[in-house]
């Protein structure tokens, strides 16, 4: 792949990589506070505990996977520096580049991903 290209997706995983990041911030803070108000008296909150406890539930949902998402995204990011960005894991075949502006964090090219799924189920 040509060293421009390499850098546009290059920029493109890293601001990706920081909104990622931000958004796990903001997770957490949502589970920091609820568990500051858990702390506090609840009695008269017990209608609301149950929307706290389901919003919990989601940030941490959220969470985990954004954390998956962030290690593909840093995953990628190491490929672009030792030069295999692009390159199918599987096959070594080039991945076409409509696939990678799609998905630039991908790390097999379409008839492989494809194959994957169908192992899956
Ligand atoms: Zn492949």
């Amino acid at each position: 792949m040509r060293s421009r290209e390499l850098a546009k997706y290059r920029t493109r995983l890293v601001e990706e990589r920081e909104r990622i990041r931000k958004s796990i911030a903001r997770h957490q803070e949502v589970l920091d506070h609820s568990k500051q108000v858990d702390g506090m008296a609840h009695s008269n909150h017990m209608a609301d505990q149950g929307t706290d406890e389901a919003r919990q539930e989601q940030a941490i949902g959220l969470m985990q996977s954004e954390s998956r998402y962030l290690y593909r995204i840093d995953d990628a990011l190491k490929r672009i520096e030792d030069g295999t960005y692009g390159q199918c894991e599987l096959c070594s075949e080039t991945i076409n580049q409509e696939r990678l502006e799609a998905l630039p964090y991908t790390r097999m090219c379409i008839d492989c991903a494809e194959k994957e799924d169908a192992k899956r189920g």
